[in-house]
């Protein structure tokens, strides 16, 4: 027995599924789990000793790469000085400061423990403000495991949501209408059926979880406009493109600002992270300057924010992004190419340093689209490449992610790579 797998038999004894968090599980690509050690810039070492090129990244967190010596200096000096107070410190103050001068639309910021902690408050808060109860969110994009949020399509473009796993309530679900993504048809038709109901439109402003799918043009801007018309609120969900696809976010990039903005991974450097943001008069009510109840024993955790500041720090140095555009744009290529010379259906979607390659043979817009892909053959890939040490997201409806500690090299033995693993599965 290999060390991997007898820590697998270990974790299916003591953990659900032998994991924390289930795409980890690997089922999606019918392979067993790696277990890490050890992560080395853009590297992953596992427990038999096996090196692979990452391209998880900790689902886009790790914007520096493993072990940042910079952001590990800062970790540990935080460390030293303690691990949490439940009281306010200097880093959460600077990290606040931070995010709010990169994205203007943010005035105020509330800091949390996870992603899905950010959206689940910044939802609340919506429906306070606007005294509204209905929720418009997009079929395949995801918002984190809120009960609010874990709703699937109903039957029709406008029939309330169903529960997307038991233990929602067909109340909760109810609340929720589920809209297909880039569908701006779908979108004034809700607002013209339902307008004075709708408290907030949460979106992915780049669609990163049916695996990386744009916003078509106009499609965010609409959104802005059905909103404001109506007064209800726009949520962008920035969890993953926040300082990811730029220092303003998704929101610089395609110049719309929303009223509430949801962050983490990047801004916790690889520690456990959210925050919400927006609008001064919307996060003023906030308690404990407004009514709106939402707190955390470990909010604004003094590690979390000094590894948050660090990986921002080395963001900022001039040159990061442009860097991250032209490693994702040179993979971008070289994999159209592999692709093309294996002659297997595929598209490569990418924007900035967050890419899918999906099996199928058009671009894809939405989750309709993406679930037409070929999974099989995704899986299949999948294990050819991770035999060649390169780690893919085990799903097809996955973003690949680049980090600051990839290098050229590292891109071009990936494309080689996808082309060997693409003529294999073109046979297979
Ligand atoms: C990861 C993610 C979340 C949830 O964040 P957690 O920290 O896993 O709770 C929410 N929204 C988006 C867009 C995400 O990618």
């Amino acid at each position: 027995m290999t060390r991997s797998s007898t820590l697998w038999e270990a974790a299916q004894r003591y953990l659900p599924g032998g994991v924390n968090s289930p795409v980890r599980a690997f089922r999606a690509v019918g392979e067993d789990p790696l277990f890490i050690v050890r992560g080395e810039g853009a590297y992953l070492i596992d427990a038999d000793g096996q090196r692979y090129l990452d391209f998880i990244c900790s689902w886009g967190a790790l914007l520096a790469g493993h072990a940042h010596p910079h952001v590990v200096a800062r970790i540990t000096e935080a460390a030293q000085n303690g691990t949490s107070f439940g009281l306010p410190t200097p880093q959460e103050v600077e990290l606040a400061r931070t995010i709010v001068e990169a994205v203007p639309s943010v005035e105020l910021v509330r800091f949390v423990n996870s992603g899905t902690e950010a959206t689940m408050s910044a939802i609340r808060l919506a429906r306070a403000a606007t005294g509204r109860s209905l929720i418009i969110k997009f079929a395949g994009c995801y918002h984190g495991h809120v009960d609010a949020l874990l709703v699937a399509a109903g039957s029709g473009i406008l029939t309330f949501g169903i529960p997307g796993t038991p233990g929602v309530t067909s109340g909760t679900a109810s609340e929720t209408l589920v809209l297909p993504y880039n569908d701006v048809g779908a979108v004034e038709e809700a607002f013209a059926r339902y307008g004075e109901q709708i408290a907030a439109v949460i979106v992915e402003p780049v669609a990163g979880n049916m695996g990386v799918v744009p916003p078509v043009p106009g499609f965010l801007q609409r959104l802005r406009d059905l909103t404001k018309g109506s007064g209800a609120i726009l949520i962008f969900d920035e969890v993953i493109t926040g300082f990811r696809i730029g220092w303003n976010g998704a929101q610089g990039k395609y110049g719309v600002e929303p009223d509430l903005t949801c962050f983490g991974k990047v801004i916790g450097g690889g520690l456990p992270v959210g925050a919400y943001g927006g609008r001064r008069d919307l996060m003023a009510q906030v308690a404990p300057s407004g009514p709106v109840y939402q707190a955390g024993t470990l909010s604004g955790n003094p590690l979390t924010m000094a590894a948050g500041l660090a990986t921002l720090e080395l963001a900022r140095q001039p040159g990061a992004y442009e860097r991250l555009e032209e490693l994702g744009a040179r993979l971008e290529r070289g994999l159209r190419e592999a692709v093309r010379l294996a002659g297997v259906p595929a598209v490569v979607q990418r924007v900035g340093s967050m890419l899918t390659l999906f099996f199928t043979d058009a671009p894809v817009t939405d989750a309709r689209q993406a679930e037409a892909a070929d999974t099989a053959r995704f899986a299949a890939f999948h294990r050819a490449m991770r035999k060649r040490g390169i780690l893919l997201p085990p799903s097809q409806f996955e973003a690949w992610f680049l980090s600051l500690a990839h290098e050229e090299a590292d891109v071009e033995r990936t494309v080689e790579a996808a082309g060997e693993a693409l003529r294999e599965v073109a046979r297979g």
